[in-house]
């Protein structure tokens, strides 16, 4: 019988560094090989923003551990999410003229974690091979990426979830916020999603055999600015503390 992994926790109550159980590292090797793709799977990814804190960051670290340098699922899926933000909070046109009590609506999450309601978890088992398991719960490749490409997200950080005073807000402390939101602010808000939208495109285009290398740090970095976008920060700080 394998061995049931504890989630530690910071006595703070700040989540510790990710560790994987078994049977989250397992779906997520066969998830990267091409379930992500499957229609229903894409559609629950998109009404929950992704996925919940630990699976999102789950997802990014595992793909990390597999594939340092075709990090593919995660960059395309948080390509299409962050220009969906960027889209539902243009400050431009018609737009102007939504209520923020629909654009409040079109920004929560609609359903719940893929890979919680298949029931994963910190207590999951597998029976898949010991390499890969091992491999997959490897934080290492994860961590180094995001130190190299630190100057790519840490100015997105948001200040409530790091509680350190940054104007940068998280997709759920922006629906909170946005009840006493000004123009201004909201702006503000619009155009670090549409940086951190740019930056990704420009990282997904150079994972093209015919764009390769032309990708900065800002770019792979604006994949962790994504993640801590969608789903919240504290999860990414408590993994990449040291950066
Ligand atoms: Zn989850
Ligand atoms: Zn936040």
């Amino acid at each position: 019988m394998r061995k049931v992994q504890a989630s530690p926790r910071h006595p703070s109550g700040t989540p510790a560094r990710l560790v994987l159980s078994d049977g989250e590292v397992d779906f997520l090797w066969w998830f990267i090989q091409g379930s992500i793709m499957d229609p229903g799977v894409r559609s629950r990814l998109n009404a929950h923003w992704g996925m919940c804190p630990r699976h999102a960051l789950a997802f990014f670290a595992v793909e990390a551990a597999f594939r340092p340098h075709l990090i593919h699922g995660s960059t395309l899926l948080y390509c299409s999410l962050m220009e969906r933000a960027a889209h539902v909070l243009d400050g431009h046109g018609l737009h102007r003229l939504v209520p923020s009590t629909v654009i409040r609506h079109r920004l929560a999450v609609r359903g719940p974690c893929h890979m919680c309601a298949l029931g994963y978890g910190p207590h999951s088992t597998a029976s898949a091979p010991a390499e890969r398991l091992t491999q997959g719960r490897e934080i290492k490749t994860a961590l180094a990426f995001a130190t190299h490409n630190n100057r790519g997200w840490r100015l997105h950080v948001c200040g409530r979830c790091a509680q350190n005073g940054s104007d940068a807000l998280c997709r759920s402390h922006l629906i909170e916020e946005m009840a006493q939101c000004n123009p201004e602010s909201l702006s503000a808000q619009h155009a670090r999603i549409a940086e951190i939208a740019r930056h990704l495109r420009c990282f997904e285009r150079s994972l093209r055999w015919d764009c390769r290398d032309t990708d900065t740090d800002e770019d792979r970095g604006a994949l962790i600015a994504a993640i801590g976008w969608c789903s919240g920060w504290r999860s990414i700080l408590g993994t990449f503390d040291t950066c």
